[in-house]
């Protein structure tokens, strides 16, 4: 089973980064370059990418992950589309985080060492920053500057959410793109107030 762990967006974030869809997809310089774009029901922000797993610790996994995280709510922002890589062919168009960084840096931290022990591979020590919005198929290097100018000129007006809950998916990858099936859900807000000895 492959899985990870995802921030949802709520409602409103959700019909924002459409949006941005949207205007991406009308920009001139993008209309010929064949992009796989995120569906509104799949856009999420990864906490943590858990890879493949046997189907076998699935179950100690969504346990692991039912588990109130020991971090209070807190709000995340997005700005800016971009391009990834920053060279080369240009292959994910994405909204990069703007705000909550620190925060995220703190639960990617709490997911790793909780999701750690349970896997056979570490997690990726980098933290989250980011909401994809599509997949380029095969652009050419050459559309790179013309892609990039592109999406550096949608200007997108920050927006973010609450993040109160860090969700337990399992990918199906199909053609057509993935489908996300939800495994455990856990809260966030499970927080020691003060020193305690
Ligand atoms: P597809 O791969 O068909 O485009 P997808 O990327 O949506 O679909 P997955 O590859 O299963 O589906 O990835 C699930 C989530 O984990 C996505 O947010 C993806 O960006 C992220 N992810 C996938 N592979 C990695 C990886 N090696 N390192 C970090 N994050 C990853
Ligand atoms: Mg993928």
């Amino acid at each position: 089973m492959r899985l990870f762990l995802a921030l949802d967006l709520d409602a409103a974030a959700r019909a924002r980064t459409v949006e941005v869809q949207r205007r991406a997809r009308r920009a001139p310089a993008l209309r010929d370059v064949a992009v796989r774009w995120v569906r509104p029901e799949n856009l999420h922000l990864t906490l943590a990418f858990l890879g493949e797993v046997d189907a076998g610790r699935a179950a100690p996994m969504a346990r692991a992950a039912a588990e109130p995280w020991r971090h209070a709510p807190f709000r995340v922002e997005l700005a800016t589309a971009d391009v990834a890589p920053p060279s080369g062919a240009p292959r994910t168009l994405w909204l990069s985080v703007s705000a909550g960084r620190a925060q995220l840096a703190r639960l990617h931290a709490e997911a790793r060492a909780r999701m750690g022990p349970l896997l056979s591979a570490p997690v990726d020590p980098r933290p989250p920053g980011h909401v994809t919005l599509g997949r380029l198929r095969r652009a050419p290097r050459s559309s790179g500057g013309r892609v990039r100018e592109a999406v550096a000129g949608l200007a997108v007006p920050a927006f973010g959410w609450r993040v109160d809950s860090v969700a337990l998916y399992e990918s199906r990858l199909a053609p057509g793109g993935a489908s996300y099936r939800p495994l455990a859900r856990a809260p966030l807000g499970c927080v020691i107030l003060d020193a305690v000895p």
